[in-house]
């Protein structure tokens, strides 16, 4: 669909195409700007220099904060690149090699190659699709002897699912009943890439209430617009931290080729006085992204968190269903990419006009004859 917009692009002009299709998040708001041109701006001895390799010891202490769950300090903390680095941090150091990793489907498509690359193999469990929560039946039937780790993203991209308190104490249960008969311990990945973008009444829940064994992804890519600046952190639950995993996640980052998280990234977080920015923007784009979607006759899921919107295709054939949405040029991302061939994924970090405009598409090719 990259292509597919570039090639639409030159041809149409910027205009003329309306591409859904990439997980964009919205520009960076004014403080966070001020506070990477103020980053960008400080001079001192060593301000370009390596640093540990877990990042500055002030912006952990910060981010411990931010994570603001019992027992969190610095020392659960690894400043990454981005949750991208975080959760490969967290696969890497905690996760051995010819293991198995259980996912939710749909899930973002990189968990795979992030965990490939590693030498693990991917396991996808389908979730209801009724509800988009996770079918703990299918998550008991999915583990193996060989299970290491389950990873869950809430909110979801793609669904925008957030997990609720129940569905959380049933993984749970499910995971504490796999240890106590195997005597292995899984590793619970928690991606929350969109961490700030739960709308209300949608809660976010805090994981590592919830089970040891837990790590958290985030990133400020999103809620801050850092996307290409690549920050995030991963924060462990206190009992897995202690001066063993320190040097073990020290080593696999710079096994990784990340060193350290990026130098001004990181010190912008320090310049912000707050990492609580303004998420209203989004939350006005997805409530009229969702009602443009109902309007023109959609099966959408309910978009609770992130910056989705989950459709039902509305022709048997997905592939020819975006196509001819293509030709229109409206660009989605059709479900084949999480695994989910029935549903495909709309952005909707662009303008109101624009999603209106496209969604009147999608309602329009819908009800035209499938090819
Ligand atoms: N996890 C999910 C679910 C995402 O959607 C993304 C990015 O789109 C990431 C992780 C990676 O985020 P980052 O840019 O912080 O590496």
């Amino acid at each position: 669909m990259f292509a597919e917009g570039q090639r639409l692009r030159t041809e149409h002009g910027d205009d003329g195409v309306i591409d859904l299709s990439l997980g964009q998040p919205l520009d960076a708001p004014p403080p966070v700007r001020d506070a990477l041109a103020r980053a960008a701006a400080e001079s001192f001895p060593g301000r370009h220099a390596y640093m540990p390799n877990l990042g500055y010891p002030e912006l952990r202490e910060r981010a411990a904060e931010d994570v603001d769950s019992a027992g969190v300090t610095a020392a659960c903390i690894a400043m990454t690149g981005g949750a991208a680095g975080a959760i490969c941090l967290a696969l890497r150091a905690f996760v051995d090699t010819g293991d198995e990793v259980v996912g939710i489907a749909p899930y973002f498509p990189e968990f795979r190659p992030y965990c490939e690359t590693g030498g693990l193999s991917f396991i996808p469990v389908r979730a209801d699709d009724t509800n988009q929560r996770v079918d703990v039946d299918a998550l008991v039937r999915a583990l193996t002897d060989r299970t290491a780790a389950v990873i869950i993203n809430t909110p979801s991209n793609p669904s925008g699912h957030v997990i609720e308190h129940d569905e959380m104490a049933a993984i749970v249960d499910v995971l504490e009943h796999y240890n106590r008969r195997t005597g292995r311990r899984i590793l619970l990945i928690v991606d929350e890439a969109y961490r700030n973008l739960v709308y209300a009444p949608a809660r976010r829940i805090e994981p590592l209430a919830y089970y040891e064994h837990t790590v958290l992804a985030r990133s400020f890519s999103k809620d801050m617009g850092l996307a290409g600046e690549r920050i995030g952190y991963l924060a462990l639950h206190p009992s897995l931290a202690n001066e063993r995993t320190d040097r073990g996640l020290e080593s696999c980052m710079r096994a990784l080729g990340m060193v350290n998280a990026p130098a001004t990234a990181q010190r912008a977080l320090l310049q912000l006085e707050s990492w609580n920015v303004g998420v209203d923007p989004y939350r006005v784009l997805r409530d009229h992204a969702r009602e443009a979607a109902v309007r023109a006759g959609l099966d959408v899921a309910e978009p609770q968190g992130g910056i989705f919107l989950w459709i039902r295709s509305p022709w048997p054939d997905t592939l020819a269903y975006v196509s001819a949405l293509a030709e229109h040029r409206v660009l989605v991302t059709p479900g084949i990419a999480f695994e989910v061939p029935e549903r495909f994924r709309l952005c909707f970090t662009s303008t109101l006009e624009r999603l209106s405009r496209a969604l009147a598409t999608a309602g329009e090719v819908a009800g035209g004859v499938p090819q």
